[in-house]
């Protein structure tokens, strides 16, 4: 288990914190906000798809009317008995951990209840640190995005 991190200065004490969390995590909040998803060409990654009519789509790359795969864009908010106390931790899941996650938790076919991922435990997950930030409380908080095919 590695994190790389783009500020030297917050990263070699954040590594030593993160090593231990990152074995075992749980979601205590996801960021509904942000959260997104949108399908793609099964056959050929493309996004550029045409709606047509139940819920099928005509891709203008293959020329035809083709499955799809459906991508996620989601954030979630990690804390861990090991998390020193004033930090938090947001992370940006790769596709297959939110896939993961949300597999057991299809509620409907129309969605997702992203309520179901509270609690969840996740990790160990290879992430970037992409923003650190400590507000005038002294209370740490980081953004890290994790790299996909790494788990
Ligand atoms: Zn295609």
């Amino acid at each position: 288990m590695l994190s790389v991190g783009l500020f030297r200065e917050t990263q070699e004490q954040f590594d030593c914190s993160w090593n231990e969390i990152s074995k075992k995590c749980n979601v205590v909040g996801v960021d509904e906000a942000t959260a997104f998803a949108w399908p793609s060409c099964a056959l050929c990654n493309n996004e550029l798809l045409a709606e047509l009519p139940d819920r099928r789509y005509f891709c203008n790359k293959c020329g035809a009317t083709v499955p799809t795969v459906t991508n996620m864009s989601l954030a979630v908010y990690v804390t861990s008995l090991l998390l020193p106390l004033h930090c938090s931790i947001k992370v940006q899941l790769a596709q297959e951990t939110i896939l993961g996650l949300l597999t057991a938790s299809i509620s409907t076919v129309e969605g997702y209840d992203l309520t179901s991922l509270l609690g969840q435990e996740i990790g160990p997950l290879l992430c970037l640190v992409v923003q650190t930030r400590t507000s005038e409380d002294d209370n740490k908080g980081f953004l890290l995005e994790q790299l996909p095919g790494i788990q």
